[in-house]
């Protein structure tokens, strides 16, 4: 069966940098199973995996364009460090989840100063090239009620 929409694939897979150093890898923790055509997984990615099939092995480097994005230096900021709660541990590296008019988002501690702190909404892998090592392990039609969730159930998938 090939990989089209509202297939369920699943992958085996391992992304690694510019620098060949591995950032992510489904080895070790089972592979990932996703609703194809529904931006589930980054858009140079999927758009690599189209009319692909069970067994196939494919390496693909993604543009930052076609992955998370360039980065926006806007969603840096310094915020002053009154604005956490006293005994707030924070340190470079860190990520907190923050509320504000765009709603919940991630953003990571970039430095810590005296009276400030130095914020990043950006996500981590914006701006940076990636290179998947992809193997299709299986595809399946999806049912009605993940075509309608937008997600897959199961195994890798949504457990409700
Ligand atoms: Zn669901």
């Amino acid at each position: 069966m090939q990989i089209a929409r509202n297939k369920v694939v699943t992958i085996h897979y391992t992304l690694r940098d510019e620098q060949g150093a591995v950032i992510d890898s489904s080895s070790g923790r089972g592979p990932l199973a996703y609703l194809h055509g529904k931006g589930n997984i980054v858009p140079g990615l999927e758009r690599a995996l189209d009319g692909r099939g069970a067994g196939d092995k494919l390496d693909v480097t993604v543009a930052p364009e076609q992955g998370y994005g360039l980065r926006d230096e806007r969603l840096v900021e310094i915020v002053p460090r009154s604005r956490f709660p006293a005994g707030t541990e924070l340190a470079p590296g860190m990520q907190l989840r923050t509320s504000g008019a765009r709603g919940a988002r991630i953003v990571s501690v970039v430095k810590v100063e005296r009276d400030f702190v130095t914020l990043d909404g950006n996500h981590p892998l914006a701006g940076r090239t990636l290179r998947f090592s992809v193997e299709v392990a299986d595809v399946r039609r999806a049912t009605h009620e993940e075509v309608s969730h937008g997600h897959v159930h199961g195994p890798g998938g949504h457990h409700h």
